[in-house]
């Protein structure tokens, strides 16, 4: 079960924002997306006091609109940049096995191959270095080659007229939403005050350093006293440099990548695929019950706020993938559409953000202030460590060394016991094995609290929309544990309904609402404010559709 240290819902916000008014904190990190979720982990795993502040949800940049893989990245080799392969491959083994083995899951890979003989080499000699830059020590198997029969096997889906056979090689994938409220409840758990809907407006100074930031939270601003402001506002944090007048050490360019939704029927193919196309590669992703396909990698410029997919976008995916596919894909068939918007470290304004490297940059311009960007999710652990290396420079007081490599995300301990407990559990509170399998896969051991709620109320036990996957006990957690303070927040981030479905959850919207209204402090008006809101994002969101 959940400690209450690591509960986020209202009760807790408020107590944070009073700590927010009252005291002076080593570190006020901005964004809480999993690189400010981890900076705060990392921090107040050193026993540093912390505040972080997220103007809208954990995770609503960048960190719940990913390709959602957790890899050293393929592609990164043939940039020649090894080392970030080898940094990334080591945290995917550490997540995979200590960190976070109820939210990180190895995946296999087809890599398709086209020329017979040339491609095998090629390829092959790729994934042998990125096999060995791992090392001998791993979770995840080695690759290995497949003849053209195999490969029919392992994809029927693949055009046999154009392939001639292929490698299987592993990766790992996560829900990235998902695991980053579960790093931000980590760094609760470990003692730091977090706060969303709290926007960073301006930094306070002396002609010495930075003192701290003024926060807007529910319509006040907040004077908050930190020694050392950190911002990790990824695409934001430029923003963020000419609002404070700091002159930034980096560019950053933002690159805008689209993914489609398909259902599972859709491809025939036991396990991912990778393309690779003119300018990247696409990846089949086995999702659930569906696929996820992308993704594009295009300059952007436009509003940062709610990045789209266009009609461009999804012609391009479906393209790709028809390139290699058959039956072809038809537009008709994709449940849902998102994009996001990748920080890119930029070294020079004229360099196409495809050859950009995805590592990242620290900057410490001036005393108190310090900034982090570039990256990948992946990464996330070890630019945290990096972030807060460079902040605690700036404290009078000497800190221990970064420790997040031990550290388990919360609901990891136990997770590997009880999922040889399914059947009994599924037992015991009326659910199916296939519901407490997914469960222990989204919560670990912290589905106990789960079952706590069904214990209380087993009408929450029923499924929110039939065949989605999801129980109504999980929307009620998502406020009374989750954080989610909104409607948009419980159905596109906490659940995924909203990219699963093509309903989007737009049907049981406001019987949902209803359900954690009272948690919210929601009355009928709110309520009906919400599901505006919440139809709105949507029809946003799938325009491309
Ligand atoms: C299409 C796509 C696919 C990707 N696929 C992968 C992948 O498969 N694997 C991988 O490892 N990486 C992948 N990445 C990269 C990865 O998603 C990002 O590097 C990572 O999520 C960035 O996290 P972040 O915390 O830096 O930024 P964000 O998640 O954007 O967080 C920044 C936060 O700061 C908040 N904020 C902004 N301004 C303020 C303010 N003034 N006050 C308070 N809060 C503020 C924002 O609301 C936001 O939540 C992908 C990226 C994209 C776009």
């Amino acid at each position: 079960m959940a400690t209450n240290k690591s509960v986020l819902n209202p009760d807790q916000r408020l107590k944070d924002i009073e700590e927010l008014k009252s005291r002076e904190f080593d570190i006020l990190v901005i964004g809480g997306g999993v690189v400010g979720s981890g900076i705060a982990l990392d921090a107040a795993a050193r026993g540093l006091s912390v505040a972080l502040v997220e103007s809208d949800d954990f995770a609503a940049g960048t960190s719940s609109r990913s390709s959602k893989l957790i890899h050293g990245g393929l592609r990164y080799l043939e940039q020649f940049d090894f080392k970030l392969v080898r940094e990334a491959l080591h945290e995917r083994e550490m997540m995979i096995t200590e960190q976070a083995p109820h939210l990180v899951k190895p995946l296999a890979f087809v890599y398709p191959l086209h020329k017979k003989y040339f491609d095998r080499i090629y390829v092959g000699a790729g994934l042998i270095l990125y096999d060995l830059l791992r090392g001998k020590l791993r979770a995840v198997p080695w690759h290995k080659h497949i003849s053209f029969g195999e490969m029919r096997n392992e994809a029927r889906s693949l055009n046999p007229e154009i392939v001639t056979g292929g490698l299987v090689y592993y990766d790992a994938q996560v829900d990235d939403a998902r695991h980053t409220v579960m790093v931000a409840r980590t760094a609760k758990d470990h003692g730091a005050h977090i706060v969303t809907g709290a926007l960073v407006t301006q930094i306070t100074r002396t002609p010495e350093r930075v003192t701290g930031a003024i926060v807007t939270v529910d319509g006040h601003s907040i004077n908050v006293k930190s020694k050392v402001v950190v911002a990790a506002a990824g695409i934001w944090n430029e923003e963020l440099y000419q609002q404070f007048g700091i002159k930034p050490g980096y560019k950053i360019k933002m690159s805008k990548g689209a993914h489609i939704i398909l259902p599972k029927d859709a491809i025939d193919a036991k396990n991912g695929i990778i393309i690779k196309t003119a300018l990247s590669v696409l990846f089949i992703i086995p999702w659930g019950n569906e696929w996820l396909l992308g993704t594009t990698d295009t300059p952007y410029t436009e509003d940062r706020e709610q990045p789209l997919a266009d009609s461009a976008d999804v012609d391009y995916i479906l393209n790709e993938a028809n390139k290699v596919l058959l039956p072809k894909l038809r537009r008709e068939q994709i449940l849902s559409v998102y994009a996001g918007l990748r920080p890119l470290v930029s070294p020079a304004k004229d360099s196409s953000t495809t050859k950009i490297s995805r590592e990242h940059s620290v900057d410490h311009p001036l005393k108190g202030f310090v900034s982090i960007a570039g990256g990948k999710y992946t990464t996330y652990r070890v630019m945290a460590a990096d972030a807060v290396d460079a902040a605690v420079k700036d404290l009078d007081q000497k800190a221990p060394k970064s420790s997040t490599r031990t550290i388990p995300i919360i609901g990891a301990v136990g997770y590997k016991t009880l999922m040889k407990q399914i059947a009994g559990l599924a037992q015991s509170y009326s659910v199916s094995t296939v519901c407490v399998e997914r469960m222990l896969n989204r919560y670990g051991s912290l589905i106990s609290d789960i079952f706590e709620v069904i214990s209380k109320d087993p009408s929450l036990a029923v499924e929110v929309l039939p065949g989605a996957g999801y129980i109504k006990a999980e929307v009620l957690y998502a406020a009374t544990h989750e954080g989610a303070r909104t409607l948009v927040d419980i159905l596109a981030r906490r659940l995924r309904l909203v990219m699963e479905t093509s309903d989007h959850g737009l049907s049981v919207a406001h019987e949902l609402a209803t359900l954690v209204a009272p948690t919210l402090g929601w009355n009928e008006a709110d309520i009906s404010r919400e599901v505006a809101a919440f139809e709105k994002y949507i029809a946003t969101e799938m325009a491309a559709m």
